[in-house]
Parts: C-alpha cells; structure tokens; sequence
C-alpha cells in the first residue's frame, strides 16, 4: 500500500532539494505534484483540495525555519498535513466505567470483520482483558463456525447460538452474550455482525437494533482499504445508517493506492481507530496517524532528523555563517563551532543512519568513528585564533606544533587543512549561487 504515492512524492522533493529558496512558481509547481500524487492515489477530491491548499499557504507563510532546507520545509509541511488528514492523536479505546466494555463491529461482508474480531480479542487479551467473542452474524452460513474456529486460533470463547436452533435472532444473542460476559467476568465483549456484499436497508436495521439493544462503548466500522473510493461511500452509508465511534482499516498488507485510508477520516470526521495488515492474527496494532505519515513519506528517521536539527539549530549563528561563507570568511574557528553544534545532535553514524537511503551503508555508518571528530576539534582546538582565523599562515613549524599538541601526526593536519581549504572554496560557490551554510566536507 502507498508505494506509488511514497514514489512520487519522493521524486516531488528532489525536484526542489537543491534549491536555495522557494519561488512561488516553486511552491505552485511542488503543490501540483502533490495534487497528482494524491489523485493517483485514489484520495478522494474534497480531500485533496484541501491538503494541497494547506501545504501551499503554508509554504508560503512566513512560518519558515532557517534550520531547514526548502526541501526540508515542505516534508515537514506535508507530513504534518498527512498526520492531520489521518486524524491527528492516535484515538485509544474508551472502556465502560462499570460492567463489560462492549465493543459492536459493522461492515460489508468480505471486509475482514470476523478475523478482526479475533485479531481484536488477542491484542485485548495482550493488554490483560478477557474478552468473549459473540457470534451476531447469523447470515452467512458458515460465519458462527468461521468466529468459532478464529476464537480458537487465539484462544478466546466464542458465544454462539446454538446450532440447530434455526437462524436466530441477532440481537437476542448480542443481549444474552452481555448477561454471559458480566456472569463468566469477561471484561470486554466483541460483537461480530452479519455483513452484506452490497450495503442494504435490513443489513443497517439490523446492525442498529443491535446497537440499540447493547448499547456499546465503541462501535467499530470495519472496511477493507483496498477497495478504493467505495470505502468512503460505504462509510458514508453507514454512518448515516447505523453510525459508529471509529473506523478499523483492514488489508493494508494489500497494494491498493491508499486514497481510503487518506480519505476516510476527513469525509467521516470518524478516527481510524485499529489497522490490520495481514492474515496473521498478530498483524494488528492501533493506528498511529504519525507512523502512517511517516510510512507514506518513506522518510527513514529524516523527519526525526528535521526535528532534532529545528531544536538544536543555532539560527542567528548559522546567518552568520551562511554570510560568511559568502565572502569567503568563514574560518576554522566557524568549523569548530558548527561541528560542536552538530555534535549535539548525536553521533555521526546515528545522524548519518537516519538519512533517507543510507540502509544500503549501513556497515560504513557502522564502521564510521565517531572519535574522528573529535581528532579534528582537536587539531583546530591547538590552533591559535589567528591560525583558525587564516591558515594560510600555517608553515611547516606551526603545523608541526598543531600535530604535537593535537597528539596527532603533521600529514593529519595538512588533510584537515587541504579538506576545509577545498570546502571553503566549494561553499562560496554555493553560496553564492543561492545554497545554503552547512558543514564545510565531512570528514573520514
Ligand atoms: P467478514 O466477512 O467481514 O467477516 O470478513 P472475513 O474476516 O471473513 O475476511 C475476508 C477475507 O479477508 C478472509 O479471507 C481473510 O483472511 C481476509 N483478511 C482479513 N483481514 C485481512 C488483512 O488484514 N490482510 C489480508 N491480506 N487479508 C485479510
């Protein structure tokens, strides 16, 4: 799921990641992207409108942030936007103050409701509750059996009708099965309803006198998300029909577009509550709109690194810096103060790590020394503020005192000279066509 939206908006922000500043045509043209990026993704058009108008007017407001790259920027933007459009806070189960917490699923058949209503059972019973199971779908012939069999994969009892007792009446069982629950001290209990193929009038009444008869603390819309834009209709429906609490995405092991997941709440205004994402009874967890953002932006920790970096960043300095470097000023003692700056953000393998494709490095990163910069700091700490300010006048003597009092050897030092005398350069250039301050070459 995701992977061609993941795709596209991954090549939309390398179209801008080397540019030093946004024009609006920048901003027009990225917010176009994205527009296609999300239609291609069956997002539904209301949906889309609004996300692509959020990010472009705060593309453009002055909330910008001198730690950020332009690039930068707009992932921040648009994961923030992602995480607000799958509804923001992760929504947990409320449970009843007092008897069994009941717990009512509703959906179209073939949705995934009764393996979900065991995923469901085992991940409560994960958190210490005991749940029961009850078998309220007596239209599908083999559904009781098929709840039985699941409940069993999970180890959880099943309330069923009795078999032989004709079809039964839904909301009967529903009922007794809460009796059951308080008298066997089930805290929860689960209610799988019957689903239709195609969303009916009976199907609705059906599942609102259940509702209506038990009274649940949460009634859970189960849709399965690679069904595309008719999860949103049929959510629609069912809201308006039997209304519920929240809804539960299931499938999302699949590889549809998306665009229900990314639509369903703005439409509903109902929070996706459950994801489940296999066949597995374990392939099942809350859903965490920032960890679904996160998964569509395909970001490895970068937005973790965002953050980090807006925290730690030292604004008026790194103006300074980027001014300097325009005139060609910046100087070893710069270097120092940047690399101690960085240096607060963790270590460099740690940092590196969490860029986006690095996973291919990972040996490298691991191998990375991070006491490496701490040998450079240590060159530069033995430099007079007149050497740090213009190594130019670095001769062989003086280099010769830096290596001894750095503990290090002369060739180290004329490398760290040579590098930084070459990034500088490479800086200015930058710089001067519109980059932006960084690290003067890392080193390694
Ligand atoms: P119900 O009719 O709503 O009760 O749906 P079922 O629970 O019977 O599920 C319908 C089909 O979808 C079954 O074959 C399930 O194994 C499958 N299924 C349910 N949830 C998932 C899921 O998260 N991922 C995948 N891949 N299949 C699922």
């Amino acid at each position: 799921m995701f992977a061609t939206l993941s795709d596209r908006l991954a090549t939309t922000f390398k179209n801008i990641r080397g540019k030093g500043r946004l024009t609006d045509a920048d901003i027009d043209a990225t917010a176009r992207e994205i527009r296609i990026a999300l239609l291609e993704a069956d997002v539904a058009l209301p949906v889309v409108r609004e996300f692509v108008a959020r990010v472009k007017e705060r593309a453009r407001g002055e909330e910008v942030s001198q730690a950020l790259n332009p690039a930068q920027q707009i992932i921040k933007i648009v994961n923030d936007e992602l995480i607000t459009i799958l509804g923001g806070e992760t929504r947990r189960l409320r449970y009843a103050k007092t008897g069994p917490t009941v717990i009512m699923l509703a959906g179209l058949q073939g949705a995934g409701k009764t393996t979900l209503a065991a995923k469901l059972a085992l991940w409560l019973k994960e958190q210490g509750k005991a749940p029961l199971l009850v078998a309220a779908d007596l239209q599908r012939p083999n559904a009781v059996n098929q709840l039985q069999v699941n409940g069993e994969r999970v180890n959880v009892p099943v309330f069923a009708p009795q078999p032989g007792n004709g079809v039964g009446d839904p909301v009967a069982v529903a009922r007794e099965a809460v009796e059951e629950a308080k008298r066997k001290l089930h805290d929860v209990v689960i209610v799988d309803t019957a689903g239709r193929l195609g969303i009916d009038e009976e199907l609705m009444k059906q599942a609102a006198d259940i509702k209506a008869a038990v009274n649940p603390d949460e009634v859970l819309f189960v849709v399965d998300a690679m069904i595309g834009q008719d999860a949103v209709n049929t959510a629609q429906a069912f809201l308006d029909g039997v209304g519920y609490d929240g809804v539960v995405l299931t499938k999302l092991d699949g590889d549809a577009r998306g665009g229900a997941a990314l639509s369903i709440v703005q439409i509903t205004g109902k929070p996706v509550m459950f994801a489940s994402n296999g066949e597995k009874m374990t392939d099942f967890d809350l859903f965490h709109p920032d960890r679904m953002a996160g998964r569509i932006l395909d970001m490895g920790d970068m937005l973790t690194l965002i953050e980090q970096a807006e925290k730690t960043f030292d604004q008026a300095q790194a103006q300074q810096d980027a001014a300097k470097i325009a005139t060609g000023e910046f100087t070893l003692e710069d270097f120092l103060k940047q690399m101690q700056q960085l240096q607060k953000l963790g270590s460099m393998s740690k940092l590196m790590g969490m860029l986006p494709g690095m996973g291919q490095f990972r040996e490298q990163l691991d191998n990375f020394d991070d006491r490496e910069i701490d040998r450079i700091k240590a060159i530069i700490q033995s430099m007079t503020p007149a050497e740090r300010a213009n190594p130019k006048i670095l001769d062989g003597s003086r280099r010769a005192r830096i290596a001894k009092g750095s503990g290090r050897q002369v060739s180290d030092v004329n490398q760290l000279i040579q590098r930084f005398t070459e990034a500088s350069k490479m800086m200015k250039q930058l710089a001067s066509g519109g980059g932006m301050p960084g690290m003067p070459g890392a080193p390694g």
